[in-house]
C-alpha cells in the first residue's frame, strides 16, 4: 500500500469500509484483513509513526481504538483481540502513516504472531537492563 493511501482514506478520496469517524480520527476495516477481520484507526493528519505523532492526537486515536475494540468484541466475539502499532520497516510497518490495528483472533488458520513473539523471548540478566532504564529515566528530569 502506498504511503499516502491512508491520507486518501482520511480525506475520502479513496473508498473504504468506515467503522467510525470524527474530526481528527477515522477507522476502517482493513482489506484484505490480517485475520478474519482487522480494523485500522488512523489520525486524519499525516504522521509517519509514534515518534512524530503528538500526544493529543495519539490519545484520541487510542480512545477510539478502545471503544471499537469493546464494540467489535461484543458484536463478533473473537477469541481475542490484539492491538498492534508498528514503527519502522524492520518492525513490520508497511504503511507509513501512523495507525493502530485492532486484530481479531479466532484460531490458528489466521495470524499466529503473539505466540511466536512469546516463544522468542531472550534471556537477559536484569543487571543489563537497569543501566538502560536509568538512562531513559534521566531524560524525564
Ligand atoms: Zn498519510
Amino acid at each position: 500500500m502506498e504511503d499516502r493511501q491512508f491520507c486518501k482514506i482520511a480525506n475520502h478520496s479513496v473508498k473504504t469500509v468506515i467503522l467510525y469517524e470524527n474530526d481528527s480520527t477515522i477507522s476502517f476495516l482493513d482489506h484484505p484483513p490480517l485475520s478474519k477481520w482487522d480494523a485500522a484507526v488512523i489520525p486524519k493528519t499525516h504522521f509517519v509513526n509514534i515518534y512524530e505523532i503528538d500526544c493529543s492526537t495519539l490519545n484520541e486515536a487510542t480512545r477510539v481504538a478502545k471503544l471499537l475494540a469493546v464494540k467489535l468484541n461484543e458484536k463478533y466475539a473473537p477469541l481475542g483481540i490484539n492491538l498492534l502499532q508498528n514503527n519502522g520497516e524492520y518492525a513490520g510497518q508497511t504503511v507509513f502513516h501512523f495507525h493502530l490495528q485492532i486484530i481479531s483472533r479466532y484460531d490458528d488458520k489466521y495470524v499466529k504472531m503473539p505466540g511466536e513473539i512469546a516463544l522468542s523471548r531472550t534471556v537477559v540478566d536484569a543487571k543489563v537492563l537497569e543501566p538502560m532504564a536509568k538512562e531513559i529515566r534521566k531524560t524525564f528530569d
